[in-house]
């Protein structure tokens, strides 16, 4: 084989697309010929391997991902294992002299790339990695001290005022492939979908995944949705936010053409200025705790405010379960937790509210909550989960301050005024009135029996009183060190 004709390996990882890619078109621009691989990796992510409800995403995206390259007149590689012996398979059997992949911010992913970058380079194998999950580089970022930063605010205004993220590269006309046949698993094989029992059965109503329905899904809320986001974004009965998240983190959709699309809107149509800026500073949020997990890799693991390291957390498996289960007796998180297992996804403000009933209420680690999520959201994502799992906790950079804790009831009453959220996930309780339907234990007997309920057989009492846990998590909090 001649050194011109030896093919270049483009390693998809969460980046399952094929246009605005800056390590495919690299890869590309060299003139080699071009392997697709992706590489099911269930050992380097060590506690973090993918949670069950994203391997049904990931089952689904791969299948499109190769669609797609077939259309390029590719072919999808797809392998299983530790990524350093896989590629070099991949590199024996063909010949291949580098791998160029885009690169991942997660602790385990840094450290392979380092891994690979050296172990590869023994070996005279060349091995880049790219931009292309994010808008802005971690560790470019950087306030007037040349640190990183802790506060949002500060954080995203240096963002906005720097020059604009690039265009995003449409997907190659052409590509020259590596045209030897190439051995590869088929997704099938590797049981992303859950049997026995099939949770995930009607997921294919609520969800489509790949690059093409995530693109029609942002142009249709540009057009219908935007105008109501910002109000909108907290009434969880309302569909009106982007449902992007898990397009976003398997990286179908481009966060560099959400951003143009949504300036080319705002320039367009200046009356949506307000809400497109807010939805950018959505999108700034993934941007900040990616940042976060960067310069602290410890974030997944540890509290960010040292102080919370002796937080007094107490719980029990009794009541984790009842909180997983949406059985807690407060209808908001009951809805909140039923929704996520029944859809693998919970609406931004209702994942608050019930990360702050866990780690406040019940005074459960927030591990064990950000532990749950990973297994069952859609778009679990290292960094924005436990980011948003220790804002809430009150143990994050820029967290809500610890004494914010929210009153599930009032956020019912607020924020789900007609019910519609709590009836459509806790259906035992559609008969009853509005005004106890976030206090079913205020009810008198008389309205509990028209509505058809008793309290403690067809929905729990609550396993907590709100005031008493409410004390309960103050004094917790009392006992840390420098606790104000
Ligand atoms: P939109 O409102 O349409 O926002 C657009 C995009 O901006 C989202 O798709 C997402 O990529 C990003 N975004 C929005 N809000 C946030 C935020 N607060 N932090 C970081 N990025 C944000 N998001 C995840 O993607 N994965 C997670 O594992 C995750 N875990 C969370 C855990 C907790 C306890 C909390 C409070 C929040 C968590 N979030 C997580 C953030 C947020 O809830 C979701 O991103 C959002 O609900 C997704 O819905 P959407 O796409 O309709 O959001």
């Amino acid at each position: 084989m001649s050194y011109m004709t030896k093919p270049i390996i483009f390693w998809f990882r969460q980046d399952l697309r094929t246009y605005d890619l800056p390590g495919l078109s690299a890869a590309l621009a060299t003139g080699q010929p071009v392997i697709a691989c992706y590489i099911l990796d269930d050992i380097t992510p060590g506690d973090w391997i993918m949670g069950g409800a994203s391997r049904w995403w990931l089952h689904h995206s791969l299948t499109s991902l190769a669609k797609d390259v077939s259309r390029l007149g590719g072919q999808l590689i797809l392998r299983q294992g530790e990524p350093l012996h896989a590629l070099t398979g991949l590199i024996q059997e063909t010949g291949a002299d580098a791998v160029y992949c885009t690169r991942q911010y997660e602790p385990w992913a840094s450290q392979l790339e380092n891994l690979l970058f050296e172990s590869l380079d023994e070996r005279g194998i060349t091995f880049k990695r790219y931009p292309g999950s994010l808008l802005f580089e971690p560790g470019r970022v950087m306030n007037k001290s040349n640190l990183p930063f802790k506060v949002f605010t500060p954080f995203w205004r240096h963002c906005r005022n720097a020059p604009e993220p690039m265009l995003p590269q449409g997907s190659p006309k052409t590509v020259n492939w590596h045209q030897q046949a190439i051995m590869s698993d088929g997704v099938d094989d590797w049981h992303l979908c859950p049997r026995e029992p099939d949770w995930a059965g009607d997921w294919l109503t609520l969800w489509q995944p790949g690059t093409a329905q995530a693109r029609l899904k942002l142009q249709a809320f540009l057009r219908d949705g935007i105008n109501n986001y910002s109000e909108g974004r907290n009434h969880p009965a309302q569909d009106s936010t982007t449902r992007l998240s898990p397009h976003l983190h398997f990286g179908e959709l481009s966060p560099r053409e959400l951003w143009h699309e949504a300036r080319q809107l705002a320039a367009r149509e200046p009356g949506l200025q307000d809400q497109t800026d807010k939805l950018l500073s959505e999108l700034g949020w993934r941007e900040f705790s990616h940042h976060l997990m960067y310069h602290f890799p410890t974030l997944p693991e540890q509290p960010f405010k040292n102080k919370f390291s002796e937080f007094p957390w107490q719980g029990s498996p009794e009541t984790l379960s009842a909180w997983q289960r949406g059985q807690t007796g407060y209808p908001l998180v009951d809805a909140g937790m039923r929704e996520l297992w029944q859809t693998g996804y919970m609406h931004n403000r209702v994942r608050m509210i019930v990360a702050s009933f866990l780690t406040k209420h019940l005074l459960i680690h927030w591990r064990a909550g950000a532990r749950w999520f990973w297994d069952t959201l859609l778009d679990a994502d290292l960094a924005n989960n436990s980011s948003g799992w220790q804002w809430v906790a009150g143990s994050g950079a820029d967290a809500s301050p610890y004494f914010r804790i929210f009153n599930p009831i009032i956020q019912g009453e607020k924020f789900d005024k007609e019910g519609e959220y709590i009836r459509r996930w806790v259906p035992e309780l559609t008969d009853l009135p509005d005004r106890y339907l976030n206090r079913p234990w205020e009810a008198p007997d008389m309205v509990l029996q028209e509505a058809d309920i008793t309290l403690g057989a067809d929905y729990p009492h609550p396993i907590v009183e709100h005031k008493v846990a409410r004390e309960g998590a103050l004094t917790a909090y009392a006992s840390l060190k420098g606790a104000t």
